[in-house]
């Protein structure tokens, strides 16, 4: 422009005339003005430039200062994450840091389990939702290679996720967050959260935070949950050790040892209380309480408590998978206000629940992973162990039993006599015997056939089992098949006259018996043989001989009557 200017002055001088001398002064005045516009122009130019630089710095400056704020705020929380004693509380901390307070949004962690991905923890989220809330397969997959999601208007009202929350939750989603926590391509966790963090700060950077926020702790939780997971692996192992020695040491029966790792089960578990229920027979039936464990529960409050645990039990039996009870859970159940949280897993075999093991805590938190994972091995060891004591005490029973009478047969009165004549001797105590043989026995055999004698020896023998049912000390009393019809009672701690006057009322049970064989009516009477140690004898084998003794005394002097042994029976017995 400037050049433009200089050439048309050097032509306005060359072809200057007296005119144009005016023209010429007025024309370097145009070109003075213009210049100075020119130059108006070009700073102003210049200064907007200035301006634009300034600006874009400023810009900078704050971008940076938000960066600093924001790794600042990233670099908090991650040390908050890391000092927190276990994974549980650092995935806390973090739904605490993302939704302060509850009442306007929600906030759930979900762990895998198995294949499915399961509410680890929630905060601000209802109860029921808690229970339904499930995250479609399609954003699972997504979340693997584009770790944060959000979910707004048609895309969120179109999703399974949307679709799993009851309305309480749905009023507070008006978009939803999901964050997935992805290490070496495997996802860990993910959080849906219906708001981001910090509060004031614009969505691409929420974002931006959440996602390297949420891929730090990613790696962070694998290195802890592997860590944790090899010390709870540990702890389960050794809790397992010394309950497998408590099942290995000697026990007075299988029940005892039954009762020995329940109790130590509850212990090791954390429970305050539990009971192992066994599963009734018949639906309906009471529930019978094998072993119990925990705490003494106070005297007000034992009954209510002990129905509780039976509820529990029973619902344990009747679903036959593994109840986690929370305090609302249980209140739903009836259960009230005593328990916290319960744990219910059941004994289930193939075709048949066999028994409940139910734990509960007074304490609302409920059972850890590692409780829950020995309660559950513990049950399974129970199962084993109980079926084993079942089947072994049933054929304990049949070893002892007699087939017909469903008396004990002569090899168990045969070593519980000596038992208990060691014991009288020891303590110096009485114990009394008396031998029944029935009356022309053969004849009824003849008359009746065997079926009709065999239906006698039976009903004889309840007869038998009826009236020492009613004796003192009878679980100390044993009835049993001697031989043929012969059938015995021993009687610990009896003397003679006690012995006499309960052999006297089986005799009259028998003689009043009315026995219906195929409807003809067949009458019995029997006679029998008391002799009392140390009265009569000095041994278990003489204390044998001299009842039989007077038994046979009662056969020759006219049958259906009981007579003692005496001094003189007992020395020709002896002799
Ligand atoms: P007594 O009054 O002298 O005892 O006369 P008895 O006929 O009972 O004589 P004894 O005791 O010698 O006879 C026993 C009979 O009991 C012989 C045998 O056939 C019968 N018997 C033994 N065991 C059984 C059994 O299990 N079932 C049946 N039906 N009969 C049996
Ligand atoms: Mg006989
Ligand atoms: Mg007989």
């Amino acid at each position: 422009m400037i050049a433009w200017l200089l050439a048309s002055w050097q032509d306005v001088l060359t072809q200057a005339t007296p005119g144009g001398y005016a023209a010429a002064l007025a024309f370097i005045c145009l070109i003075q003005y213009v210049a100075s516009l020119y130059g108006m122009t070009s700073s102003r130019n210049r200064n907007s430039a200035y301006k634009n630089q300034i600006d874009g710095l400023s810009t900078e400056l704050s971008n940076l200062a938000r960066d600093r704020q924001i790794n600042r705020y990233e670099n908090q929380l991650l040390r908050e994450f890391v000092t927190q004693s276990d994974s549980g509380r650092a995935i806390a901390l973090v739904l605490r840091r993302i939704l302060p307070t509850t009442e306007e949004g929600f906030v759930v962690f979900f762990r895998p389990e198995g294949d499915r991905f399961v509410v680890d923890q929630s905060r601000g989220l209802s109860s029921e939702g808690r229970l339904t809330i499930a995250i479609d397969d399609s954003l699972l997959a997504q979340l693997i290679t584009d770790p944060t999601i959000v979910l707004e208007s048609q895309t969120l009202q179109r999703s399974a996720l949307w679709a799993s929350l009851n309305g309480l939750d749905r009023a507070k989603a008006r978009s939803l967050f999901l964050l997935g926590m992805v290490d070496e391509g495997k996802l860990l966790g993910v959080i849906v959260s219906t708001q981001l963090f910090p509060a004031g700060v614009e969505r691409p950077q929420q974002l931006e935070l959440a996602e390297r926020l949420i891929q730090s702790i990613g790696t962070t939780l694998r290195q802890r949950q592997s860590f944790e997971e090899q010390q709870s692996r540990l702890h389960l192992t050794s809790e397992m050790l010394q309950l497998r020695e408590i099942a290995d040491r000697k026990y007075d029966g299988p029940f005892k040892m039954i009762e020995e790792l329940t109790r130590q089960l509850v212990r090791r578990c954390d429970a305050s209380r539990g009971v192992l229920v066994l599963n009734p027979p018949e639906p309906g039936q009471a529930l019978r309480v094998l072993a119990e464990g925990g705490e003494p529960l106070a005297i007000g409050i034992r009954d209510a408590a002990q129905k509780h645990l039976e509820t529990l039990g029973r619902e344990g039996l009747a679903t036959q998978s593994i109840l986690y009870l929370d305090s609302e859970a249980l209140r739903r159940l009836g259960v009230l206000s005593l328990f916290g949280s319960a744990l219910v897993v059941p004994l289930v075999q193939p075709h048949a629940t066999i028994a409940a093991l139910v734990l509960v805590r007074s304490q609302s938190s409920g059972f850890t992973k590692d409780a829950e994972a020995l309660a559950r091995w513990g049950a399974d060891h129970l199962k084993t162990v109980l079926t084993r004591a079942v089947t072994q005490a049933h054929a304990d029973r049949l070893a002892r039993q007699d087939g017909l009478t469903e008396l004990a047969n002569r090899r168990t009165f045969d070593s519980q006599v000596q038992v208990e004549i060691q014991q009288a001797r020891e303590y110096g105590t009485n114990c009394s015997l008396l031998i029944f043989d029935l009356d022309r026995f053969k004849s009824v055999n003849d008359r009746y056939g065997h079926r009709g004698g065999d239906l006698v020896l039976k009903s004889a023998a309840a007869v038998l089992r009826d009236k020492v049912s009613r004796v003192r000390a009878s679980d100390r009393v044993l009835c049993a098949r001697y031989g043929g019809e012969e059938l015995v009672v021993l009687l610990p701690g009896f003397n003679a006259e006690g012995a006499m006057r309960v052999a006297e009322t089986i005799r009259v049970g028998i003689e009043a018996l009315e026995i219906d064989f195929d409807g003809t009516i067949i009458r019995a009477t029997t006679s029998g043989g008391v002799a009392t140690y140390p009265l009569h004898c000095d041994s278990a084998d003489e204390l044998v001989s001299a009842a039989d003794a007077a038994l046979y005394e009662a056969k020759a002097s006219g049958r259906n009557r009981i007579l003692k042994a005496t001094e003189r029976t007992a020395l020709s017995a002896r002799s």
